[in-house]
């Protein structure tokens, strides 16, 4: 596990987060800098760098679900959210530890930018 990624500094409590759910196997937390009224991250506590570097079926979708989980917990689920995961570069990828973003509380447009 890369003792410099910041996510999992996070995971490992040395760097400070606004965490709204954790399960044995991710945690979620507010975006720093969020994108609309609600912006969650859900990572998984293991390190992996991306979608494009696992094949852990499980670990995905514990991630949607916990996703899910929290646009209900958050009040967005009925008017509708949407969640994202960013795949190297031209995607926009900033942190090489996958995360899912769950956004929401706002219209979002399609296609995304
Ligand atoms: P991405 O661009 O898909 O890699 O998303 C990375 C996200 O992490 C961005 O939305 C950042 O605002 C967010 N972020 C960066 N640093 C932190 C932090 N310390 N705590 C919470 N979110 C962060
Ligand atoms: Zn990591």
């Amino acid at each position: 596990m890369p003792d410099d990624c910041l996510f999992c500094r996070i995971v490992r409590g040395e760097i400070p987060a606004k965490i709204v759910a954790e399960t044995e196997q991710c945690i979620a937390f507010r975006d720093i800098d969020p994108k609309a009224p609600v912006h969650v991250l859900v990572i998984p506590r293991e390190h992996v760098d991306s979608l494009d570097t696992t094949n852990d079926a499980m670990m995905i979708g514990r991630m949607a679900l916990l996703g899910a989980e929290v646009a209900r917990t958050e009040g967005i689920a009925e008017s509708g959210y949407r969640t994202v995961i960013n795949t190297n570069a031209a995607s926009g990828q900033t942190v090489f530890h996958i995360h899912l973003h769950v956004l929401g509380g706002r219209r979002m447009g399609w296609p995304p930018g």
